[in-house]
């Protein structure tokens, strides 16, 4: 059997108190797989910058890079007021890695009133957060103009469209595996607002158009759709949506806005992908209010590590662990309280194990 080795960076707050529950998960698949697991603590995160004045440890990238085939990460705190030498670890890890896919998959079960099954694929590395920002005293007239870069490149955008695409073809691969869903063909829909934003939008869809058109993606159904309507089409018909794939600032609101239909932040999980790198995240914060109390939800982590694994080459077994997620859901009799339960992180994780 294969010995894959994982990185776990819990971060800060009750990052150490779901990260264990993702650890557990590939430990009790890994036999029926063939695989075996090896893990290694790394730190990073708010704590760690106050002991040591980093956040984001040399020897932690480097031991991602040399050591690991994938990571899973919990929940960095960050200061409310800004502290000198602070930064984000996670952003940086995501630059170190070449992580520049967001993949952000939000999901119900099936037996939900209105099943959802979509996948959000943001660019990560460009568009208006490139950060190149000016402001100045408006020429024509008293007061401050401020303005913003806006940047799309073709290399950029074709990278994340060939993602899209073959992670269309992958969520069929898996649905043929028996897993079902409210889809039976594979669609990529590609965001934009080239209608006013001509050049850069209209580079993104172009080039997403190309890359959506090799023919390995011949399988792949590919539409477009203009920003803001989708946010309404979304909304109101969320089952209509396999694969999204956005420049960076849609695809920021688009996530944070379709995580709300599945009910909990607690559910929601979400992957940074590069080509040869993957790291699992919950998309949750490090909710200092319910920290150490033991009722954290540990299910956006128990999909992070199945989504981690999916990227890794692991379909089937990523399928056992969300089978499982879906089972606890579906009875729901335990679950934790921001699901509207009783039960306690360990609890929830005990019963995702023995589904398992
Ligand atoms: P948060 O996600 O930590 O919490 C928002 C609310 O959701 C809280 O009421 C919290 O209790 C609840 N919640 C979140 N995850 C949950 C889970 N697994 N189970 C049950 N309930 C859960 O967001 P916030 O309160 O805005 O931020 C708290 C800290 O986390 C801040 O320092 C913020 O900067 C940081 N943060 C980090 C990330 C990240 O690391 N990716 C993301 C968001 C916020
Ligand atoms: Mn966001």
């Amino acid at each position: 059997s294969r010995t894959l080795r994982i990185g776990l960076i819990p971060g800060d707050g009750i990052g150490h108190e779901v990260i264990p529950a993702g650890r557990r998960v590939l430990e009790a698949i890994a036999s029926s797989f063939n695989l075996q697991f090896s893990f290694v603590d790394l730190p990073a995160g708010y704590k760690t910058f106050q002991q040591t004045s980093v956040a984001l440890p040399d020897k932690t990238v480097e031991t991602l890079k040399k050591e690991c085939n994938g990571a899973l990460f919990g929940a960095v705190s960050s200061p409310t007021t800004k502290v000198a030498g602070y930064s984000s670890p996670i952003v940086a890890l995501r630059k170190k890695l070449d992580l520049y896919a967001n993949v952000r998959p939000v999901k119900t079960t099936l037996s939900s009133k209105a099943p959802i099954d979509l996948v959000i694929v943001r660019e990560n590395t460009e568009d208006l957060y490139v950060k190149e920002e000016r402001t100045f005293e408006a020429p024509y007239g008293p007061g401050k103009v401020a303005e913003a870069i806006k940047r799309i490149s073709e290399r950029a955008s074709f990278r994340i469209a060939s993602m899209a695409g073959n992670i269309a073809l992958q969520r069929q691969k898996i649905r043929e595996t028996g897993v079902q869903s409210v889809h039976s063909k594979p669609l990529v829909t590609i965001t934009h607002k080239s209608n006013v934003l001509s050049q850069t939008d209209g580079l993104f869809r172009e080039t997403c158009r190309s890359a959506l058109s090799d023919p390995k993606f011949q399988s792949v159904g590919v539409e477009e759709q203009i920003v803001d309507s989708m946010v309404y089409k979304l909304f109101r018909q969320p089952s209509s949506y396999d694969v999204i794939v956005a420049p960076n600032l849609y695809g920021d609101i688009l996530s944070d806005g379709a995580a709300a239909l599945v009910g909990s932040l607690g559910l929601v999980p979400s992957a940074n992908v590069g080509d040869a790198f993957a790291i699992g995240e919950p998309c949750h914060g490090s909710a200092p209010d319910i920290m150490g109390k033991g009722i954290a939800n540990p299910i956006a982590t128990i999909r992070s590590t199945a989504l981690m694994l999916e990227f890794m080459g692991h379909e089937e077994a990523a399928a056992k662990i969300h089978a499982a997620v879906d089972g606890n859901l579906d009875e729901g009799k335990l679950l934790t309280p921001d699901m509207g339960g009783k039960a306690g992180t360990e609890e929830v994780v005990e019963d995702v194990l023995r589904r398992l």
